[in-house]
């Protein structure tokens, strides 16, 4: 049998196969995939293929091998062991929402959020809630943002969650695809899943959740199935993912219009800082780069601490 996995327990996997029927499965043994040291060796969303076993009129499964992942993202556990924990694989697509304010998202976190999709080879649309909210001023400031996002190649849709502006669009972007929804808290997630799917209440089960891990400590990820050819991963409790392990060279090649300019760059191992005929600086200062990008790109590559102490790169 094969099947997706829709939501792990820590040692029960909920397998939905083609046809629809969900089985309990485990894994037997040691588990080991793809060279990932992590706390669960099979996530909400892979692929796998399964045995059957009957006992006492109860049908369970066996995984016996998982189809290899498209991506994958993780989170590093809190705990000493830094074990790293797969959240989600398969995901074809996040809608981070962004909000100008209640609660304020900046550009340093939407550029981080977008270096890492990048880096796990994930999609990213960008959905700026709330947009029924907002004074003449802060709709500017929308279109300003979705400009810079816009003009590098990321899809940005104004939305309106409770009111259900621009909500079809969202959905049309969502068919055949599994999707995930990510932001701040309080940017309107669970609104958002809420109009979308009525039927399917993430904040009653968020709240839920959060009882329960006064005795749990994990929330656990779920695939849901929705009314329309589509399915979104919800991830209680987590608040972003985890940043991969990257080397500084790489970093600005999870900027796009930056990873364009590169080979214009003199050195190939260009980091775009201080080094002479540098593509990057020249768009820069031609105005072709935005400031708040390649100030995020800085920051990201001294790392959060060091930035408070060496913001001064336009000296
Ligand atoms: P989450 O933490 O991201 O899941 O955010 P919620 O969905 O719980 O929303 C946080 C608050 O923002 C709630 O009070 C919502 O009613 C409100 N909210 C969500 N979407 C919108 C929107 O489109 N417009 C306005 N004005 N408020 C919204
Ligand atoms: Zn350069």
């Amino acid at each position: 049998m094969t099947g997706t996995v829709y939501k792990s327990t820590g040692s029960w996997y909920s397998v939905k196969t083609p046809n629809g029927k969900f089985y309990e499965c485990r894994i037997k043994g040691k588990f080991r995939i793809q060279g990932i040291k992590s706390t669960n060796p099979i996530a909400v969303g892979d692929s796998v293929e399964f045995d059957v076993e009957t006992k006492n009129n109860t049908e369970t499964g066996v995984i016996k091998r998982i189809e290899e992942r498209k991506n994958y993202i993780v989170r590093k556990s809190v705990n000493l062991s830094k074990q790293t924990h797969i959240i989600a694989s398969n995901v074809d697509q996040v809608f981070l929402l962004i909000t100008i304010n209640n609660p304020p998202t900046f550009t340093s976190f939407i550029d981080r959020f977008l270096v890492t999709a990048e880096a796990y080879s994930i999609k990213t649309v960008l959905l700026f809630n709330k947009i029924d909210a907002y004074d003449e001023e802060t709709i500017l400031e929308v279109k300003y943002l979705a400009s810079i996002y816009r003009k590098i190649g990321y899809e940005c849709i104004g939305i309106s969650a409770a009111a259900g502006k621009n909500v079809d669009k969202v959905k049309a972007l969502m068919e055949g695809k599994v999707s995930m929804f990510a932001g701040h808290s309080g940017v309107g997630k669970s609104t958002l899943v809420n109009t979308i799917e009525p039927s399917l209440d993430l904040r009653t089960k968020e709240i839920s959740n959060q009882h329960m891990q006064g005795q749990h400590t994990t929330t656990f990820a779920e695939m849901f199935d929705l009314s329309f050819d589509a399915k979104i991963i919800d991830t209680p409790g987590i608040k972003g993912f985890g940043v991969v392990d990257m080397e500084k060279e790489e970093i600005g090649d999870y900027f796009p219009e930056f990873f364009a300019l590169k080979q214009d760059c003199k050195f190939n191992n260009c980091l775009h800082l201080k080094e002479p005929k540098c593509a990057v600086k020249e768009a820069l200062e031609n105005d072709e780069i935005s400031y708040s990008r390649y100030r995020s790109y800085l920051q990201i590559l001294e790392g959060e601490d060091e930035h408070y102490r060496t913001d001064n790169w336009e000296e």
